[in-house]
């Protein structure tokens, strides 16, 4: 399919944002396809034309990795989206993924002029729209890279960290080896963000991509358990090693009955039903608990996504179970939105104390004390208060536990002379992601704890110059 030929351009502040079409609640709570549809062209090049074109654009500094919006609009408002897809891989090399996952609303959208007296330009969807439009009509293009210069770099970890870093040191022209823990590359994208969120087929095409630059792949290999960082170095013959190994340790509250039967971390919960596919059980290997009443405790992407999954693996009713407020919840609007629309129910400035369970020890009973909001606490968030009194009691049969993830700590417990903070977070160079070990750079979440896609993909981006530069100079 060629780009398509524009109509004239209306006048940009009379035409509203333009809405994704999308799923109907009632239809998506019974299937695990992709709640948008995404932009039409004509509706792409509508959008498009709302951009005024700043000669100073706020936009541009609100994305983390710098793509050049007002360029790549541009040429989505004059019907050229190929070209408009590779002026964004220019600098973002997961344009489908970031168009989906993105938190915009707080970056790109965020200083729009248009938002300032009206809604800000759809810049995501627009991300989206190109690359999906670039894929399906197969005119992805492989760039030349530069020529091998004979310096290795292992990359541990495929997540956006480790995939960023690993797409710009091949196009460097450096030797580049990504180990993945996992049978499959590609991290949260592959085994924690749900399908109907984030299809696994757009992940994976964004993977081949890295490997079609270049980049070699081994997945099923634990670095720090099948070999260490320093044999990479010192034995397997690696110039330099990027560690980008997330946040993947579920953390739980340690109240009584955590450990019953039917209590899941959002993780396992998660990685069961998308990695493993256990929505698609027996055909996959993987079960999963056929749940009627389901309790999700914590208010960020990761609980909306969890309870958002159990909808569609046939619950009944699904309560998340937070103890701050709506205005506090971490999670995306959208994603609120949509949890609310697919019959989610919220017990807000609720937080459980315990768990109670049956004589064969499945749990049975979430016990809840209500709360109320204090002063500020050190994230400036209002600090929630028990109400004296306020106990009752949800009954369930399943909990998923998504208050947040710690460091893995299995690389920096095998690695000597890598330092890390009092979370386990690796301690690395904002700038270069230089460790306190020479040759070794870090960046992701395993840095700065759970996080964002597009900030992990921002300090790939950061280390990838910062390691050209080591091996070019040796200097440290
Ligand atoms: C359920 C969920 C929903 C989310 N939703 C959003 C969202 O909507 N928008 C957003 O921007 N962010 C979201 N996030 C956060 C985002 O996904 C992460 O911030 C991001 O993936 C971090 O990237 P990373 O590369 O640092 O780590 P990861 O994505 O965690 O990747 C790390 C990789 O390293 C591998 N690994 C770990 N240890 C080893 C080892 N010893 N050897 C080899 N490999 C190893 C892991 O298997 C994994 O593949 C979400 C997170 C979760 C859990
Ligand atoms: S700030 Fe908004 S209107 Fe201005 S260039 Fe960026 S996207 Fe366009």
């Amino acid at each position: 399919m060629a780009d398509v030929t524009p109509k004239p351009r209306p006048k940009p502040f009379s035409i509203p944002r333009q809405p994704m079409p999308e799923q109907p609640p009632m239809v998506r709570v019974k299937n695990f396809k992709e709640v948008p549809y995404g932009l039409t062209p004509d509706l792409a090049i509508l959008e498009a034309t709302r951009c005024i074109q700043c000669k100073n654009p706020q936009c541009v500094p609100g994305c983390p990795v710098s793509v050049q919006i007002p360029e790549f609009i541009d040429l989505v408002a004059k019907g050229k989206f190929v070209e408009a897809a590779r002026k964004i891989k220019e600098t973002n090399a997961l344009p489908a993924v970031c168009g989906r996952v993105c938190p915009q609303e707080e970056q790109c959208e965020l200083p729009c002029v248009l938002g300032k007296k009206g809604e800000p330009v759809a810049i995501g969807r627009l991300e989206r729209f190109v690359a999906d439009f670039e894929r399906v009509t197969g005119n992805v293009e492989i760039p030349q890279v530069a020529s091998p210069t004979g310096k290795r770099v292992a990359v541990v970890g495929a997540g956006p960290a480790g995939l960023t870093v690993a797409g710009d040191l091949v196009q460097m022209g450096h030797d580049v080896t990504i180990f993945e823990a996992l049978h499959k590359p590609g991290g949260v994208l592959m085994y924690g963000i749900p399908e109907f969120r984030l299809p696994k087929e757009i992940v994976q095409a964004e993977v081949e991509y890295i490997v079609k630059l270049g980049a070699k792949l081994e997945c099923n290999a634990v670095i720090g358990k099948s070999i260490t960082i320093d044999e990479l170095l010192a034995e397997e013959g690696f110039d330099a090693v990027f560690i980008g190994t997330g946040a993947g340790l579920p953390y739980f509250m340690n109240i009584p009955g955590e450990n019953l039967i039917g209590v899941y971390s959002a993780n396992e919960y998660l990685t069961r039903a998308n990695l493993m596919k256990a929505y698609a059980f027996p055909e996959a290997d993987t079960p999963l608990t056929k749940s009627k009443h389901v309790a999700v405790v914590g208010g960020g992407n990761v609980a909306m996504d969890a309870a958002r999954t159990a909808m569609r693996m046939g619950a009944e009713k699904v309560y998340v179970v937070y103890r701050r407020s709506k205005k506090e919840m971490p999670a995306r609007i959208e994603e609120i939105h949509h949890a609310e629309e697919e019959g989610i129910e919220f017990h807000l400035l609720t937080n459980p104390v315990a768990f109670h369970g049956n004589d064969e020890a499945w749990v049975t009973e979430v016990e809840c004390l209500k709360m109320e909001l204090g002063e500020p606490d050190a994230s400036g968030r209002r600090r929630p208060v028990p109400v004296k009194g306020s106990e009752f009691r949800l009954p369930v049969d399943t909990v998923i536990m998504s208050i947040g993830n710690g460091a893995n700590p299995l690389v920096p417990s095998t690695t000597p002379g890598l330092n890390t903070n009092k979370w386990g977070n690796i301690l690395a160079d904002q700038e270069t992601g230089k460790t306190s070990k020479k040759g070794v750079f870090a960046g992701g979440d395993i840095v700065i704890g759970a996080a964002t896609v597009i900030l992990a993909m921002g300090a790939g981006r950061k280390a990838a110059a910062a390691i050209n530069e080591y091996l070019k100079t040796g200097a440290w």
